[in-house]
């Protein structure tokens, strides 16, 4: 498991500095040399998140989109995504470069905002969306899980990452438009069979990175409804 916090200083003193060779001790965004405290990113990069305005277009565009199909009833995101900003870095690294410490940190920023937030507040179960088996081989972790995980330490609400099975390998989605994306990810989540008698009238926060059209939100969405699903609700990073 890759960027592993080191708790005993015994293990600080021999693996630092391989961790060093791995994660350099400079801010992944603005270079800066990292302080003894930080880690990956300076302080001030971190402040620096743009956050969502309550009347973002594309925020309220989705959320609608959300309401009228009546499969998830509230969505969050804390942060607004700007092309080349230092979120974009961020998610990259949890993404793409095992810097998973920096989902469970963007974690903690949702989880304080669910916790000003009554309704996704009194959820049930918080569950990452889940990646193909295949993906999640080659990337080696679900960075979902992560941001997951720092959203239970915040809110207490309890995590339940195997609850749903991706079970149609995707292409990425980033040249499909609209229509294409939501065919793309029509089927491709199963809840797996413990869980089928366990969720009738539960309240369920579906966690991604970042939402685009929220096509891959609503296909685990409707899967859940199925299965009586009392409220879900989208919660992400940012919007795109
Ligand atoms: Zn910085």
């Amino acid at each position: 498991m890759p960027d592993n916090s080191f708790g005993s200083s015994l293990s600080n003193i021999f693996i630092k500095p391989f961790q060093e060779i791995l994660f350099p001790p400079f801010c992944i965004s603005c270079n800066v040399r990292l302080k003894q405290e930080e880690s990956r990113i300076c302080v001030s990069c971190w402040r620096d998140f743009p956050p969502l305005e309550k009347n973002d277009s594309l925020f309220l565009q989705t959320k609608e989109r959300f309401l009228n199909e009546g499969t998830i009833s509230d969505c969050l995101a804390p942060f607004s995504f700007e092309k080349e900003g230092t979120l974009q870095t961020v998610i990259h690294s949890l993404k793409y470069e095992g810097c998973t410490t920096l989902g469970v940190r963007l974690g903690k920023e949702i989880g304080i905002s669910i916790n000003a937030h009554p309704v996704i507040r009194s959820a049930d179960l918080i569950v990452p969306i889940p990646l193909h088996q295949l993906k999640r081989r080659e990337r080696g972790y679900n960075q979902s899980e992560y941001i997951c995980k720092g959203i239970s330490i915040e809110t207490k609400i309890p995590l339940a990452t195997s609850l749903l099975k991706r079970v149609k390998y995707t292409q990425s989605q980033t040249k499909l438009n609209q229509q294409e994306r939501s065919e793309n990810v029509t089927g491709a989540f199963r809840l797996a069979s413990k869980w089928k008698t366990k969720l009738e009238g539960k309240k369920v926060i579906l966690v991604d990175d970042v939402i685009t059209t929220g096509a891959t939100m609503r296909s685990c969405a409707s899967e859940l409804k199925y299965f009586g699903v009392g409220q879900i609700f989208s919660v992400s990073v940012a919007f795109a």
